[in-house]
Parts: C-alpha cells; sequence; structure tokens
C-alpha cells in the first residue's frame, strides 16, 4: 500500500480499548454477547434476576420450568454464532441437531441426505441454556454472572446499573451497558423514558 493511501487508514494498527463491560440479563443473547465480547478481551459481568442453572440436574424432566420449556429452533444465523464461538460440542450434547433442505445458487436443492446437510439445532429453551452455560462456564468462567439479581434501574449517563438481591441493593459502573433482558426490556424502557431512542414494541 503506497504511504499516502496507508494515512487515509486509520484505525488498521490501533489495539481495541478494552472495556469492562455490564450485561442486563443471562439469556441466550446476553450469554452469546458475553461470550463473544470476552474473546476480545473485555471484562465481563452479567446480572440475571433468575437463579443459576443446576448443570447436574440436566435431562432431569421434573425439574423443567414450564414457562421456559418451550421448543426453540436455531437456524442459520443462530449457527452462525455457535459457530463462532466454537461451541458445537456443547450443542450436540445438549439439543438435536435438524437438517432440512436449503436452495443453493443455481436452483438446485440441496437435501436432508446431503452430508453439508446440518441447518440448525431445536430443543427446549431449558436445553439450549444448558448448553450456553455449560459453554460459558467451561470456556470464559472468569465472566462474572450475578445470579438472583434483578437490575432495578440503570443509569446511562454515569452507565451505572442499580441491583437488588436479597434485600441488598448495589451500584455497580461499566465503560459499556448492554441490555439483553428479553421482551419488556427494563434497559430499553430506561433509554426510552430518557429519550436516548426511539422504538415501537410488538406484542404477539
Ligand atoms: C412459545 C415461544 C416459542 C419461541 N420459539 C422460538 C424459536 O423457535 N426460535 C427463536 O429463536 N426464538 C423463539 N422464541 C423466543 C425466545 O424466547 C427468544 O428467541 C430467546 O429466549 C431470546 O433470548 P434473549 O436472551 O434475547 O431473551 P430472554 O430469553 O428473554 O432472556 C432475558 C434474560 O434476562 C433476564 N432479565 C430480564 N429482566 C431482568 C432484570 N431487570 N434484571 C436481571 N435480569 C433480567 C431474564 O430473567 C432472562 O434470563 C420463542 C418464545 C416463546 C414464548
Amino acid at each position: 500500500m503506497s504511504s499516502d493511501l496507508k494515512s487515509k487508514v486509520t484505525n488498521w494498527d490501533q489495539k481495541i480499548k478494552l472495556m469492562n463491560i455490564g450485561i442486563v440479563g443471562y439469556g441466550p443473547a446476553g450469554i452469546v454477547a458475553g461470550m463473544a465480547l470476552k474473546r476480545r478481551g473485555h471484562t465481563i459481568t452479567i446480572f440475571e434476576r433468575d437463579e443459576r442453572y443446576d448443570l447436574r440436574q440436566a435431562g432431569d424432566v421434573n425439574r423443567l420450568d414450564r414457562d421456559k420449556t418451550y421448543p426453540i429452533d436455531i437456524g442459520a444465523k443462530g449457527c452462525r454464532a455457535i459457530k463462532y464461538l466454537g461451541i458445537e460440542p456443547f450443542f450436540e450434547k445438549h439439543c438435536n441437531s435438524f437438517k432440512g433442505t436449503r436452495l443453493l445458487g443455481d436452483g438446485s436443492m440441496l437435501g436432508p441426505e446431503e452430508p453439508e446437510g446440518h441447518y440448525g439445532y431445536m430443543g427446549a429453551r431449558v436445553e439450549l441454556m444448558w448448553a450456553l452455560t455449560e459453554a460459558q462456564e467451561t470456556l470464559a468462567p472468569d465472566i462474572k454472572v450475578y445470579y438472583s439479581t434483578k437490575v432495578e434501574s440503570i443509569d446511562p449517563d454515569a452507565k451505572t446499573i442499580h441491583t437488588l438481591c436479597e434485600d441488598k441493593r448495589e451500584s455497580h459502573s461499566f465503560d459499556l451497558i448492554i441490555g439483553t433482558d428479553g421482551a419488556g426490556s427494563l434497559v430499553r424502557r430506561e433509554l426510552q423514558n430518557k429519550g436516548l431512542i426511539e422504538c415501537e414494541e410488538h406484542r404477539g
């Protein structure tokens, strides 16, 4: 590359700024985001209002929370995230892989009988959580997870998260806060209330 062109390229050899990141919600989105950011060297803390999923109970149907037992299909996009993190073995263990048909560029069809015909995983949400929880605890054990800790409010300006755990209130400050707290997200509501974002909630 000529030195003239090189001077126009920014951030090429700059190291990324490592951040202290707080994530609200230890659901599928929070775990995947946390692991991907951890891989890049950031320090990750996740707050989850539910108690910890007990992996020793994996497979005990009687322990399944009926509200969290609905089936989930993980299609192409989800599989790309799983592949990026290299955590396929955890999904092979806890979920079922499914095959399907896929249209190729030339109009022909790749059928389930083809060796490459693996397009996704399916399982109950709790099985998906077992796969992700075991992956996180095995590969990224230094992600700090606060279970049974409800985020009561956030201060986007001060980048502070206010939590409640067993009658104990705490505040935690970060360089960046990420909301992965699902439908009815508190983080989104707080940002909306402050006029920082505009969005509509779609209810099914
Ligand atoms: C019947 C049904 C079927 C579905 N089928 C599919 C499907 O086939 N494929 C698919 O992709 N999706 C499906 N979904 C949607 C599925 O639930 C979501 O895709 C998935 O759970 C989203 O993950 P998430 O991490 O974004 O949010 P969630 O799974 O909702 O996780 C959010 C987490 O944040 C925590 N949290 C929330 N508020 C706070 C707070 N204030 N403080 C601390 N923690 C908090 C929650 O306890 C939860 O653990 C289905 C949903 C339902 C109801």
